[in-house]
């Protein structure tokens, strides 16, 4: 950490700044220029406390972090790319999925027919909300219990693995049950109360990355699963919140290929919920794909016209072998291995 304290402060100030890095379990070294006074604090930044409380102090300008936030999640620690097994299906480390599904589990009619179209065309992981965290509190919240029976049935008629959101430390348990990989939603993704919960599920956890958290958070929030206990994470770009209006959120591709280089965490790419609009879901797949991604997380119903949720962003189930067959060069080109 390095403490820029303000101009011309005088040697009680100094003092007391290098009192208060000492106090924090630091080595300060100050450095003396002609107009700014620098004090570095040496120390391991994860295990010692946190110096930013240093701002607070009348002479000190800026404090600038100097290591990440996380280390467990990071390439230092761990070089080689991490490979995820959710349920049978590998994903990460050359093993590309397409998870596919509807936003919400509506009936078992809708589901079925969704999972039977899907599976037809070569998907392996089905996603389908079960409980669903909405931007209004009036929209449909999922079918709960009832959607984790459809959940259950349909692993047990396709063979399929299964990932579902869980909204809530209540619901935990049950859901893990019966998902192959539990998903925090984006408006969870520093909810570390319910992180901590399922990381000890023992599922793996698809982490979405939170519509305002910077790349930093987003694998620092990873990193809290991984130390509290599970040890297959996968991270998700699914969009951020911009000025821009155009498109639902903006994808972050630059996130995907900086996570990649940071991380040995196997990334997921989420089109739909960052295109908003059905026809902009495969050219942003493909720029995920092209940035790094080891699978695709899309939205596919059987009517999208009357989903209960996110009706414009969902792809035809019945006209998914269109979408699988867009794909499937750019994954052979990026050396991974798709199914
Ligand atoms: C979803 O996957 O349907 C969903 C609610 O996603 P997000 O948390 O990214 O908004
Ligand atoms: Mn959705």
């Amino acid at each position: 950490m390095i403490i820029v304290l303000k101009p011309n402060v005088d040697q009680a100030a100094i003092d007391q700044v290098t009192l208060h890095v000492a106090e924090l379990g630091y080595a300060p070294r100050v450095i003396q220029g002609v107009e700014r006074t620098i004090v570095a604090a040496v120390g391991d930044e994860l295990s010692n406390r946190s110096l930013e409380t240093l701002q607070g102090l009348e002479p000190v300008a800026t404090v600038i972090p100097i290591q990440k936030r996380y280390k467990v999640a990071s390439r230092e620690c761990r070089p080689e790319d991490s490979r995820v097994m959710i349920g049978h299906y590998p994903l990460g480390a050359g093993a590309f999925q397409v998870i596919s599904g509807p936003c919400a589990i509506e009936s078992r009619k809708q589901f079925m027919t969704a999972v039977q179209h899907l599976t037809a065309c070569g998907v392996r992981i089905i996603r389908g909300g079960a409980y669903k965290p909405r931007t209004s509190p009036y929209d449909f919240q999922g079918l709960a219990e009832e959607g984790l029976e459809l959940l259950a049935e349909a692993k047990a008629k396709f063979g399929v693995s299964v990932v579902t959101e869980v909204v809530g430390v209540t619901h935990v348990e049950k859901v893990a049950a019966v998902a192959d990989m539990l998903q925090i939603g984006a408006r969870n993704c520093q909810n570390y109360h319910l992180l901590e919960c399922v990381a000890s599920a023992g599922r793996p956890v698809l982490l979405k990355r939170g519509m305002a958290t910077t790349i930093e958070e987003w694998i620092s929030a990873g990193e809290y699963l991984l130390v509290n206990g599970c040890p297959d994470v996968v991270l998700c770009e699914r969009g951020i919140r911009t000025f821009e209006t155009a498109t639902r959120g903006t994808l972050d591709v630059g996130a995907i290929a900086v996570a990649k280089q940071e991380t040995h965490l196997p990334i997921v790419v989420d089109p739909s919920h960052a295109a908003g609009r059905r026809a902009l879901v495969l050219p942003m797949a493909l720029a995920g794909i092209a940035a790094g991604a080891d699978g695709i997380i899309v939205e596919a119903h059987p009517d999208p016209v009357n989903a209960l949720s996110d009706a414009a962003q969902q792809w035809p189930s019945d006209q998914f072998a269109s979408f699988m067959e867009a794909v499937r060069p750019l994954v052979a080109l990026m050396g991974k291995k798709l199914g």
